[in-house]
């Protein structure tokens, strides 16, 4: 049978490409690796920008633990700010752990008309250069476009070259579940001067977040822009967060192993002839806050109009206009954390975030990148004038980079 579209993987990016597709009545099949019901190490932090894409998916986010904003702590410094109010996103996120908010798309899927196959590896088919299909267990199966929803990259990302460029940031990161008596609470809390254990600053966050079932997520990350990365251990980061914030969360013992991945966030390739990337398989994770689960909703979307508008340009005009919508953002992420990654610049850099109200306000819309370079007030023009900083200095960022 030919399909329109093939999806290679059944995350949020994956999913949101199979349910615009089975809606808008094209043919879709999804393949996805694990069984039904499989968990995906994640924070589960859904920022109102994740939102407003559930919106724009028409997916019903009630059943979920909704956050009304950020705990942000530095230092001995805490702020508690809500989400910014602004005509694009609404004003509240949501934790949505994993297991169900992915299993929830893709019911979703199923029920809209895609055909989705658990315990399917597949791999892209190529035929002259042009993906023409995807081959699962040694069954070839054709489709006009095949979508790389993929995660983190792995063996079919390679295959067309969706890789990491070497030079660019990525992060870490692991989390766990732990019993708390403020599981309940509306607010994330982030914790943004962490250490490792020879006392240096890590670039990155520890988390804290509320999933209303009785548990927080709590997790730590790490960009690799700073010195020392490739031995920085992360269990151990993790614990020593969680002796910090044990007393006040009143913490009980992990509920499972924690367990860590990879947050990609550049990708060299995310088109070709018969094939585009989404999600993490592109490299699309916020290096300013390590969210991804939005950029894979949105992207899924994007690469479906673009099928819709028209199969044969799909690729390209797809690859053009999630650049336009992500890129200098990402880029300006992207430097960012070479910033960061240095300490002298992040310990005053963090002083100035969270010192006055204002400033961690602002802090939050450009983290979350609820806003953008046309975003009239503060936020943005401190967004426009942090890319062109950002732009300037860029050269000498890379060559002063704090190295692994
Ligand atoms: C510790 C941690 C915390 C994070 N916290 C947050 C957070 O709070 N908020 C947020 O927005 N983002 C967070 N992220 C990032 C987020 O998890 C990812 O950006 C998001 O899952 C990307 O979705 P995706 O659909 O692109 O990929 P994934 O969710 O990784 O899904 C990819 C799927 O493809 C399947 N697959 C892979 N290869 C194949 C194959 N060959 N055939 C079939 N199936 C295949 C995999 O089994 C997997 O199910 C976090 C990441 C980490 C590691």
């Amino acid at each position: 049978m030919q399909f329109d579209i093939a999806v290679i993987g059944g995350g949020p990016g994956g999913s949101s490409t199979a349910i615009s597709a089975a809606r808008a009545g094209l043919r879709v099949v999804l393949f996805e690796k694990a069984q039904y019901g499989r968990d995906k190490v994640c924070g589960d932090g859904l920022t109102p920008r994740a939102i407003g894409a559930l919106n724009d998916l028409n997916i019903d986010h009630s059943i979920s633990h909704r956050i009304d904003g950020l705990r942000m702590i530095a230092g001995k410094k805490q702020r508690e700010l809500s989400w910014p109010t602004t005509d694009r996103f609404p004003n509240h996120g949501a934790v949505w752990p994993r297991k169900k908010f992915d299993n929830h798309l893709l019911d979703i899927a199923i029920e809209s008309g895609a055909d989705v196959r658990f315990t399917a590896e597949a791999l892209p088919v190529i035929e002259d250069g042009v993906v023409i299909g995807v081959e699962v267990n040694g069954e070839v199966i054709r489709a006009s476009l095949v979508v790389l929803a993929t995660g983190a990259q792995g063996a079919a990302a390679k295959m067309l070259g969706a890789v990491r460029d070497p030079d660019e940031t990525f992060g870490l990161a692991i989390r766990a579940y732990a019993p708390t008596p403020r599981h309940a609470e509306r607010h994330l809390e982030a914790c943004l001067s962490l250490r490792d254990e020879h006392g240096t600053p890590v670039p990155g966050y520890g988390w804290m977040f509320p999933a209303g079932d009785g548990t927080v997520n709590i997790g730590v990350g790490a960009l690799s822009t700073m010195k020392g990365f490739k031995k920085l251990n992360l269990n151990t980061l993790l614990d020593q967060y969680a002796s910090i914030v044990r007393e006040p969360w009143s913490l009980g013992e992990y509920v499972d192993k924690p367990r860590a991945w990879r947050l990609p966030m550049s990708c060299v390739r995310r088109h070709g002839p018969g094939w585009v990337a989404v999600g993490d398989a592109a490299g699309f994770v916020n290096p300013m806050n390590g969210e991804g689960i939005d950029y894979a909703l949105e992207s899924g979307m994007l690469a479906v109009q673009c099928f819709i508008d028209n199969p044969a340009t799909a690729p390209s005009s797809y690859d053009t206009q999630v650049g336009e919508r992500f890129d200098a953002f990402l880029r300006t992420g992207r430097r960012f954390s070479f910033i960061i990654g240095h300490p002298w610049l992040l310990r005053p850099g963090l002083r100035v975030a969270v010192g006055t109200q204002v400033a961690a306000d602002i802090t939050l819309a450009v983290m979350g990148n609820l806003i953008d370079s046309t975003t009239p007030g503060a936020a943005g023009k401190v967004m426009r004038l942090a890319d062109n900083a950002l732009r300037i200095a860029d050269p000498i960022l890379r060559r002063t980079r704090a190295k692994a």
